[in-house]
């Protein structure tokens, strides 16, 4: 049988639950035990692939077409009701499981409600800050989700941080300050015509005028499968379970093997990341060719996905637009005077 990889199957097959706030990972009742993890030479990797593989799945949905420009970070898919209970008894809940840049590729469950933060996933932040750790963060996060933010890609966790910057603080205006940087512009100062000033402008930000990158399921899904075809490795994309249990390490390998351990698959190489790394460690010793290092980089680059961290704006002087930088920082969402004393 003609074997296919994507990660459409391989969020059907996962079965993990991570548990907030200590990375304990519970298989899901029911669930196959994740394969054994240990690399034989004399064995192809392309054979030591589980069973439940070869079922063919249907092939994710390829990408929703743009919604109209604003309703992904204001409001989610108009007329949608949002994806668990607590979420569906719950007004405060809007669903963007098919606005998420990552398109749900890697989740079983297609759908994802977010509310805004409130005070006690304020407080949560502040705790981040202040431990200069991202671990209260991710939590604050998975308390206005369906589900737990653990198990996000950081693709669709920073974009959800930019839909939490735009929704928080409904009262107070998410502005960008810039310098408009056109040349006619600056030429039209520079000869007196018009104020200097007027290349100083101040915009809003309004989530229709963030910068977002989306996944392209078809790219992704032929890549997946020509890498299992060539290395015999299950691919997946970088989770935020993975970021947190890595926060603290010491090896001095981690950094190195951390990057490549993410986009291993869970379901096949372990949940854990430390159990990922050692495996994938062992299958280097075995596959010491550095093709598959470009393989994994051009892997890393293709599923790129979440937010640009820029904005479009246009300049209140010329007229013309242009794009300027947007970080969002855990900062950003403590009340004012807190970010005046730091
Ligand atoms: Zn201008």
């Amino acid at each position: 049988m003609e074997k296919t990889v994507n990660l459409g199957q391989l969020a059907e097959m996962a079965g993990s639950d991570v548990i907030a706030t200590n990375t304990v990972i519970r298989s899901r009742p029911g669930a196959e035990p994740p394969p054994r993890v240990v690399p034989n030479p004399n064995a192809p990797q392309a054979t030591a692939q589980q069973p439940q593989m070869e079922v063919q799945q249907p092939q994710p949905q390829p990408a929703a077409p743009p919604q109209a420009a604003g309703s992904a970070f204001s409001q989610g898919r108009a007329g949608s009701s949002p994806s668990n209970a607590r979420a569906q008894s719950d007004a405060r809940f809007v669903e963007v499981g098919d606005v998420l840049p990552s398109l749900c590729m890697a989740y079983n469950d297609k759908t994802l409600a977010v509310r805004p933060f409130e005070v006690p996933e304020i407080n949560k932040i502040h705790r981040s800050v202040a431990e200069s750790t991202i671990r209260h963060e991710v939590d604050a996060m998975s308390a206005t989700l369906s589900r737990s933010a653990y198990d996000l890609t950081l693709g669709d966790f920073y974009w959800l941080m930019y839909w939490q910057y735009v929704n928080s603080y409904k009262r107070l205006p998410k502005t960008v300050t810039w310098t408009c940087t056109n040349e006619e512009h600056m030429n039209r100062v520079g000869s007196g015509e018009l104020a200097p000033d007027s290349l100083e402008n101040v915009s809003e930000v309004k989530g229709s005028n963030l910068i977002e990158k989306k996944l392209d399921a078809d790219a992704v899904n032929a890549f997946a499968q020509r890498f299992f075809d060539t290395w015999g490795l299950y691919l997946d994309l970088p989770r935020v379970s993975d970021l947190v249990e890595t926060e603290d390490e010491k090896d001095p390998d981690a950094d190195w093997y951390s990057k490549y351990t993410s986009v291993i698959s869970r379901e096949h190489y372990g949940a854990q990341h430390k159990r990922r790394r050692d495996y994938l460690r062992g299958w280097f010793k075995q596959h010491p060719d550095p093709d598959v290092l470009s393989d994994f980089e051009d892997w890393i680059d293709l599923t790129d996905h979440g937010v640009e961290e820029r904005v479009k704006v246009t300049c209140q002087g010329c007229g013309v637009e242009t794009q300027v930088d947007l970080r969002v920082t855990p900062l950003m969402f403590l009340p004012k005077g807190y970010s005046r004393n730091r």
